[in-house]
């Protein structure tokens, strides 16, 4: 088996005293790649260095949506110009959060239907970011994929604790279940993952606790 580790927030200040030694320990359990997802533009610059030193390293480009308070027009404009640059393997993380509320609701909305048309654009996957916020996150991402060829992927991470219940017609999902696993119930597998048909399950872990983003 080639394990992917799809959100790795390795960037993050956390990782700051002992980057090389979390890595030589992922490694070491056989994983093979390490794909980080944007938070915000200081994050992408992080995330561009360390994908820049090794070839097992990716990077998305995206902004949180806690990080969308001051969002312009020009903001997406911006993710294009650096996706030319830094080649992303997929945009994200990206999505509305409802928990913390950091930006304004309306904003986020905006922010992510942007981010999710150039993900369209750039024919790239994306990161999905839910919190306490399905009945808004899934009508968005359903129109999204109404206009995207059938073999295109969304990787919802962060669902906890309302996933799609059962897949949307002309949507796979991949469910990551990210932090949750870790953060709130680390012995414990959470119920929307325990009754999902193992295929479509998919891991993103950190190397050690963190809070969730
Ligand atoms: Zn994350």
């Amino acid at each position: 088996m080639r394990l992917i580790d799809t959100h790795c927030h390795l960037d993050f200040q956390a990782y700051d005293n002992d980057r090389p030694e979390v890595l030589d320990r992922a490694w070491a359990t056989g994983l093979k790649h390490i794909l980080i997802p944007a938070v915000d533009f200081p994050s992408m610059a992080r995330a561009h260095a360390l994908a820049r030193q090794n070839a097992a390293i990716s990077m998305a480009v995206g902004l949180h949506p806690n990080s969308t308070a001051d969002w312009q027009p020009g903001t997406v404009e911006r993710l294009r110009a650096l996706a030319a640059k830094v080649q992303p393997v997929a945009v994200g993380e990206i999505g509305l959060d409802y928990h913390w509320d950091h930006s304004p609701r309306p904003v986020q909305r905006r922010a992510f239907e942007a981010q999710l048309e150039l993900a369209a654009a750039l024919n790239r996957p994306v990161i999905i970011h839910n919190r306490e916020a399905s009945t808004d996150v899934l009508p968005i991402l359903e129109d999204w994929v109404r206009g995207l060829p059938p073999e295109r992927r969304a990787v919802p991470g962060c669902c906890i604790p309302s996933p799609p219940q059962k897949p949307t017609r002309n949507v796979l999902w991949r469910l990551g279940f990210t932090w949750a696993l870790q953060a709130r119930s680390p012995t414990k597998t959470p119920k929307p993952c325990a009754g999902l048909p193992l295929r479509c399950r998919s891991s993103g872990c950190c190397w050690k606790p963190m809070a969730p983003t």
